[in-house]
């Protein structure tokens, strides 16, 4: 059987860390791509089959460079994990306009870019596309008006990216995590946000990351054959009850 490749964006660290693992753990081959150069060689020595590529996601250039590292090591592209991502939690008054501008390069403008970059490869695999979104993007809450925008953005893209990528043969689909005990939440989430959270998910937890892995691995695979242009939210049931958060 032909084994496949995922490459993986923001895969340092978190989330896109945590699914480069799942997804080499049941044989895939998975390039880790990230900013943090360091960080990803630190990682990279501990998988079997990896390939590490330094990129900044928003940067056109380098993503090209990142497909085509990609393609020159495996061949192959089966599926794009757009996880990389960064949040700034502030009212709408203290959003300046560049702190707006780099939420939405990075978040909205990565993805654009490493899908586009990786249609050709994903069109030959007969591959999928799984965006990460959060649940900001799909319930308005205060202090995310950059990073809810950007992600709401994400989830919108999807359905482009499924509208008109399936005559390709591609999927898109999106995951949308709830809170994640993560570097990225770590900086933004004050005690308040995390008692908050806690009362309006069922669940009345966080999420670990290798539970978001698992959505996201699934959504890649074949077991999800058929589904395309849809939003899985991994949320404890946050986005189930309609309990809203300050
Ligand atoms: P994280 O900060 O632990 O990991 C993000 C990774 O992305 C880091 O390794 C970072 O270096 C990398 N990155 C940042 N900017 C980049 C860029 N321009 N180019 C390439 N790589 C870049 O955070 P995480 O929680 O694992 O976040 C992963 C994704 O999950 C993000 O898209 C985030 O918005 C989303 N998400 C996280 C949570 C949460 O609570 N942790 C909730 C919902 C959604």
């Amino acid at each position: 059987m032909t084994q496949k490749t995922a490459l993986i964006t923001g895969a340092a660290r978190g989330i896109g860390l945590a699914t480069a693992r799942l997804l080499s753990d049941r044989g895939w081959r998975v390039v880790l791509a990230d900013i943090d150069g360091d960080e990803l060689s630190r990682v990279v020595g501990s998988f079997a089959d990896a390939k590490a590529i330094p990129c900044d996601v928003s940067d056109p250039d380098q993503v090209a460079a990142m497909v085509e590292g990609a393609v020159a090591w495996s061949g192959r592209i089966d599926a794009l994990v757009n996880n990389a991502g960064i949040a700034d939690f502030r009212p709408m008054a203290e959003t300046d306009l560049q702190t707006w501008r780099r939420i939405m390069s990075v978040n909205l403008d990565g993805v654009f870019l490493c899908s586009q970059a990786a249609i050709p490869h994903l069109a030959r695999a007969g591959g999928a596309i799984v965006n990460v979104a959060s649940i900001s993007g799909l319930r308005a809450s205060t202090l995310r008006v950059a990073y809810g925008t950007s992600k709401a953005a994400v989830i919108h893209l999807t359905r482009q990216q499924a509208a008109e990528l399936g005559q390709q043969g591609i999927r898109a689909n999106c995951v949308a995590p709830g809170p994640v005990d993560t570097k990225l939440a770590l900086a933004v989430h004050s005690p308040a946000i995390r008692a908050a959270y806690h009362d309006a998910i069922p669940l009345n937890r966080y999420g670990r990351e290798d539970e978001i892995a698992q959505a996201i691995a699934f959504l890649c695979s074949d077991q999800a054959s058929y589904i395309t242009g849809q939003v899985l939210a991994a949320d404890g049931g946050f986005e189930a009850t309609g309990v809203g958060l300050p």
